[in-house]
């Protein structure tokens, strides 16, 4: 970057709904789909009187998060209330962490080696779900009312602030992927965007090359699509270079990205810390984690993927390590490695396939050495994903593409038909359907006939 270039400065606060069996601090079982307002009682509900208890299991997920993130495990954390008006929030106040998160400054290595530094991950409790009727966009503009589900409202959310150490919008969704699979593997969350496990509020700040310390940041909350994310940063760093390089001032906001106009409009000005007055929450003691559960925890933490990366990185390359990890594909491809699939082509079947049952790894693998047709490969990966599939009687039952399995039967149906080959090498070339037809009789209705026409019409030129 040379001297009076603008660089974009991105940081995310990511948002994961924790996979537990009940809510943060009540009994209520989580729900994803159940009716409306089934999953509540009179903690989640905020009925005067009505006392927290916190989940033990999320404390021990976010601990466990924070252990892969290398961040340091607080040896005394505490719930703080974050006072705000909202009708999904009941209570009037959202139980968070503040000044003694129970994870503390951490790092995360993206594949290229760059290391984004971590903040804090703290666990809160999410608000219940507003839904807007009756207008066209259901959005709050223009409804013409709306409900509150509280079967969200109480869900443990574990928050991971990173650092404002992203430098392009494409580092920021590598972060994000390779975090959200982070997540996954760890066993804490599905992270799934679509389904609102996953969301993310990112800041974006421009400054110029050289320049030290940064400008005031546009906060962009409650991302919950990949793609809207790179966007947002990259319309973000349009509009705050095009009002720097006019003199205008720029303030610390919130806004909202616009997918349709490609631009991001100021939602309100951004509140600051004592607008939430936190203070500890008074109905719950500090969390100290004992030194034993900490090491226990340790020892759960798994092989990172971007340990795993660096390790595929040398026989597939690295961008095709990061795709095959950052997707979650990487076991099938190891699946079909152990069963003797070169690893290169295993990887590249395996990324535009989903899962299938892992008992059928040895059967794919059989089918994958057959050189089947891709639609037959296609079909016996759809197979494979319902119940255990017989390579034997899959490949019987196929489409047969081998070159080599085939060339044997195309000279031998040739060697019968002399007159026929030799009308057909007169010009007449609709015989060649009857030679086809004469292959496909012979292998029993499995060649594929596409492969056989070209075969035959190779050996019928040469
Ligand atoms: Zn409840």
């Amino acid at each position: 970057m040379s001297a009076g270039e603008w660089e974009v400065v991105v940081g995310l606060e990511v948002h994961a709904h924790l996979k537990t069996r009940t809510k943060m601090f009540c009994r209520c079982e989580l729900s994803y789909g159940a009716p409306e307002n089934t999953h509540t009682c009179p903690v989640c509900l905020a009925h005067p009187g009505a006392l927290p208890v916190p989940n033990a299991r999320a404390i021990e997920m976010t601990i466990l998060l924070g252990l892969a993130l290398d961040c340091e495990i607080a040896g005394r954390a505490v719930f703080a209330r974050k006072n705000y008006f909202y009708p999904d929030l009941p209570k009037g106040y959202q139980i968070s962490q503040y000044e003694a998160p129970l994870c503390g400054p951490g790092r995360f290595e993206l594949p290229d080696g760059h290391e984004i530094g971590i903040v804090r991950a703290h666990l809160e409790e999410d608000a219940a779900k507003t839904v807007h009727a009756g207008g066209a966009t259901g959005r709050s503009v223009g409804a013409e009312y709306s409900l509150v589900d509280f079967n969200r409202g109480g869900t443990p959310l574990l928050e991971i602030v990173s650092a404002p150490d992203l430098r392009s919008a494409e580092e920021a969704m590598s972060y994000l992927r390779l975090l959200r699979q982070t997540i996954r593997e760890l066993g804490i969350s599905d992270a799934d965007m679509e389904k609102g496990t996953l969301r993310a509020d990112v800041n974006v700040s421009v400054r110029q090359a050289g320049e030290e310390g940064f400008r005031p940041r546009w906060e962009i909350k409650n991302m919950n699509s990949f793609r809207f994310i790179g966007r947002a940063i990259e319309a973000a760093f349009r509009q705050q270079v095009t009002a720097h390089e006019a003199g205008e001032d720029l303030v610390q906001s919130t806004y909202d990205y616009d997918p349709d106009t490609d631009r991001l409009t100021v939602h309100r000005s951004k509140e600051e810390a004592d607008d939430y007055r936190y203070f500890p929450e008074p109905d719950l003691v500090p969390v100290e984690p004992p030194a034993e559960l900490v090491d226990r925890l340790r020892g759960q933490v798994p092989e990172l993927p971007v340990v795993r990366i660096e390790q595929l990185a040398g026989e597939l390359g690295l961008a095709s390590a990061v795709e095959l990890v950052a997707t979650g594909n990487e076991w099938k491809a190891q699946a079909l490695a152990a069963e003797g699939v070169e690893l290169k082509a295993a990887a590249a079947i395996a990324m535009n396939r989903d899962d299938f049952l892992p008992e059928n790894a040895g059967a794919l693998a059989q089918i994958v050495h057959a050189n089947v047709t891709r639609e037959a490969l296609d079909e016996a990966f759809a197979a494979a994903a319902e119940g255990p599939i017989d390579a034997e009687d899959y490949l019987g039952r196929t489409a047969l593409g081998d070159e080599d399995a085939l060339a044997p039967v195309i000279d031998a149906v040739i060697a019968a038909h002399p007159d026929q080959v030799e009308t057909y090498r007169g010009g007449k070339e609709g015989v060649l359907g009857f030679l086809v037809g004469q292959v496909m009789r012979v292998s029993q209705g499995k060649a594929d006939p596409k492969v056989v026409t070209q075969l035959l019409r190779e050996k019928l030129r040469s």
